[in-house]
């Protein structure tokens, strides 16, 4: 069935990305709440038409570790996508750093998860990887979301912010990314994997906007510089897991199939576990925690009730 802004009763502001807004509405038919994004875009309704059409592919992109997608449509040249609303935010917020390393096996293994999925049964390649785009819910469940399905949607964005926080692989920086087939490889997903990794391990983005002079500098240390490690704290296999994702030469990365294999021999060994969920819930705790001190509006007590 189609969603429409009829049925949607508005929520507060869950947060502003790069492109639009994101609120939480409840859709009043089904009594469901869906996290609703909306993009504005100057395009004429042939090719907002053409975008609504190209998102129709998320209807298949359902998997543990994927947002569920409930659709999307226009009003005058917003578009609007309802996704399923995940309690705990994203990633990104977890803010102080040391995730511990159990927890980041978990995420890592529903990301490499997700991304395989994605690749292997709808040949998806993300394209944006990055912790903002990994949401959690107080299950402790950890889907991806904002995967580039729509190349109308994609060439319509007004792509300002490629500096500050780039997730992007060398090569994509370099712009060699591109195959002959003009496709981004999948191993540029790979890189960006591997990045988020330790920013979450870190607490920060692994190239801190103030130690470079410019944005210049910043690209250019994640062109030529050597890739960030894990932290010693961690162990030799998880730092070995990060290493294969972070290789300059696109090539030399880790595929998933290797990263998970990986995790057969003993590497995040927590991936290994048959539950895709975050037990501990240390994640979903923390990021209501970061939640609450982001949003006055919220408090702790109410949050966990
Ligand atoms: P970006 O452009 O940086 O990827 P988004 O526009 O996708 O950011 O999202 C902005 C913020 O809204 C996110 O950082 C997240 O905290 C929140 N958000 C996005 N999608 C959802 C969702 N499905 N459920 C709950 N919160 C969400």
């Amino acid at each position: 069935f189609a969603i429409n802004m009829d049925q949607l009763h508005l929520d507060e502001e869950l947060g502003k990305g790069n492109y639009g807004t994101v609120k939480k509405v409840l859709h009043k038919p089904t009594n469901v709440a869906m996290a609703m994004k909306e993009i504005r875009l100057e395009l004429d309704e042939a090719k907002l038409n053409a975008i609504i059409m190209e998102l129709d592919v998320l209807h298949r992109a359902v998997a543990p570790e994927i947002v569920e997608f409930y659709g999307a449509f226009f009003i005058e040249s917003c578009v609007y996508y309802c996704m399923e609303y995940m309690d705990a935010g994203s990633l990104d917020k977890l803010q102080g750093g040391g995730v511990p390393e159990p927890v980041l096996g978990r995420i890592a293994g529903s990301m490499v998860r997700g991304l395989k999925f994605l690749k292997d049964d709808l040949q998806i390649i993300h394209r944006d990887v990055k912790p903002t785009n990994v949401l959690v819910n107080r299950k402790g469940e950890v889907k991806l979301c904002d995967f580039g399905v729509s190349g109308q949607l994609e060439k319509s964005l007004a792509k300002t912010n490629i500096g500050c926080q780039s997730y992007m692989a060398p090569e994509r920086i370099r712009g060699e990314s591109q195959n002959n087939l003009g496709t981004y490889t999948v191993s540029s997903d790979v890189w960006s994997l591997g990045l988020s990794m330790i920013e979450m391990a870190l607490g920060r983005y692994p190239y801190p906007p103030e130690t470079y002079a410019n944005v210049f500098a910043q690209l250019t240390a994640i062109v030529h510089g050597d890739p960030p490690e894990l932290p010693d704290s961690y162990s030799e296999d998880s730092r070995d897991f990060v290493a294969r994702c972070l290789r300059k030469v696109p090539e030399m990365r880790a595929s998933y199939a290797e990263l998970l294999v990986s995790a057969l021999l003993g590497v995040f060994l927590c991936i290994l576990f048959p539950m895709r969920h975050v037990s501990c819930t240390f994640v979903s705790s923390a990021l209501i925690a970061a939640r609450v001190m982001h949003s006055l509006r919220l408090t702790l007590p109410l949050r966990l009730a």
